[in-house]
């Protein structure tokens, strides 16, 4: 029988960047906050420190900071005819399972989208007519402008210590910086990260070729850094463990250095950790929610959290998860139809980090070049040359070496090598 416990005006399910940032704010603005999550409390003094951070086994083979396949998992099918099979082992998409989610061993790479980013649907219709996108095609713009998000993209880069150059301040190109980004209200907080020799390289050969190379925006700080809020950040080591390990040098823009220790030392919060939400409560007529069940996955003792507010921040693929499990709104169905309002209409996410050029498809030459992620949008194209991080190159090198064992067993390149979902091939 589950605990009913004392109702508060917010709970939040997850605490990595969303679930941080929400409980900071409204924390302030004077609500009573429990955040929920399932994963536990680490600290970067005692875990993320020298040596022991640097344990390829525990964190790159065995996923230490993120969700254990074995307890939770998702399902993979190509086709609504296809049966859905359990992943069993996670690949490039490593969800995080700790108190800073996902955000504590992210890369940091911080795009901003642009203008048009936020409105592709007019601009298509605009450009080719009403019936250029068929009617099964779900692209939509946003609802939000660039222009609105602004002051919060700006809010962001100070806050997680961004290192970057502008390219282009209030409408001015600024040399150096990406001559076709959305006007942004000022420099970003920190200088750009030092190139690596291969960076340099392809930043002065494509210059020379006329090109405008410009550094990746990135959440590692360039230098020892204070944030607005006070936090304080060291100055990147580029020590080449990056991706999937948490920041020995405290100098990676995450949740648990900057919003979660300001949502922490406020009365109003309650951080629950080792909490397994699994439902959403509603009402008796199931039209408004009133609080999420959990469970202690220490203990096993189940608890019901009534709250004025919930707030599904367990990232998007357990949020669907979350309000699938509660009966709340319409499943996808891509067979019905593809314009009916549902639940996890679509999830994507981006490719590694990459050496890429970009030409805005209606002009030419080749106009900038990055030394990293892109997404790939209508107006661009891009090829990919090459791989590396936004800090240093080596994360990547280092982070592959499992994998190249892997590929040097035997019967690797016979293509036995079992699929990801856990089937066999045919
Ligand atoms: C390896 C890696 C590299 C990345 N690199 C970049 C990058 O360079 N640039 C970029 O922009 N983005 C990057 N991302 C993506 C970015 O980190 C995430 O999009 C972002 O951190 C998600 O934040 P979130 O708050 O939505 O969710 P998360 O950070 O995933 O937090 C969700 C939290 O909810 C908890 N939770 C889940 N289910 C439950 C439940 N039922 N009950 C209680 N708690 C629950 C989880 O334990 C987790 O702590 C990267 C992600 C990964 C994994
Ligand atoms: S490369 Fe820099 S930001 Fe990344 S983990 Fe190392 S010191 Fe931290």
């Amino acid at each position: 029988m589950a605990t009913k416990l004392k109702e508060v005006d917010v709970v939040v399910v997850g605490l990595g960047w969303t679930g941080g940032i929400l409980s900071k704010e409204l924390t302030e603005a004077g609500l009573k906050v429990v955040a929920l999550e399932r994963g536990a409390m680490r600290t970067p003094a005692s875990d993320y420190s020298l040596p022991s951070i640097r344990d390829e086994l525990r964190y790159v083979v065995r996923h230490d900071l993120m969700q254990n396949t074995a307890r939770d998992t998702l399902t993979v099918r190509n086709n609504p005819s296809q049966e859905a099979l359990p992943m069993r082992r996670l690949g490039s998409f490593l969800p995080g399972e700790v108190v800073g989610g996902s955000a504590v061993h992210w890369s940091g790479l911080t795009w901003r989208w642009t203008d048009m980013e936020f409105k592709v649907r007019s601009m298509y219709e605009e450009r080719y007519g009403k019936n250029f996108i068929p009617a099964d095609m779900t692209i939509q713009d946003w609802g939000i402008t660039y222009a609105e998000l602004e002051p919060y993209y700006d809010k962001f880069e100070h806050t997680a210590a961004v290192s970057g150059k502008a390219g282009n301040i209030k409408g001015e190109i600024q040399a150096g910086g990406n001559p076709f980004e959305s006007p942004r209200a000022r420099e970003y907080p920190l200088p750009p990260l030092t190139p690596i020799l291969a960076s340099q390289m392809f930043g002065e050969a494509a210059k020379s070729a006329g090109y405008h190379p410009f550094p990746t925006p990135a959440a590692n700080a360039s230098r020892a850094y204070t944030n607005p809020d006070g936090a304080k950040f060291g100055a990147c080591q580029y020590c080449g463990f990056c991706q999937r390990f948490g920041c020995e040098a405290n100098a990676k823009g995450s949740p648990h250095l900057t919003v979660i220790p300001i949502a922490m030392r406020n009365p109003n919060f309650e951080l629950r950790t080792h909490s397994w939400v699994t439902k959403v409560l509603k009402d008796s007529d199931g039209k408004r929610v009133t609080g999420v069940a959990y469970t202690n996955v220490l203990t096993g003792e189940e608890f019901e959290q009534p709250a004025g507010m919930v707030l599904l921040c367990a990232y998007a693929i357990n949020n669907v998860h979350l309000v699938l499990l509660s009966g709340i709104g319409q499943p996808y169905d891509p067979v019905a139809t593809a314009t009916r309002p549902a639940r996890a209409r679509r999830c994507s996410s981006k490719a590694a980090s990459s050496i890429r050029s970009w030409r805005r498809a209606d002009r030419r030459p080749p106009a900038t070049t990055s030394t990293s992620t892109w997404r790939s949008t209508a107006g661009r194209t891009g090829s990919s040359a090459a791989t590396w991080c936004a800090a240093a190159s080596t994360p990547r090198c280092r982070s592959a070496t499992a994998r190249c064992r892997a590929a040097r067993r035997p019967g690797a390149r016979r293509g036995r090598r079992r699929p990801r979902n856990g089937t066999r091939p045919p």
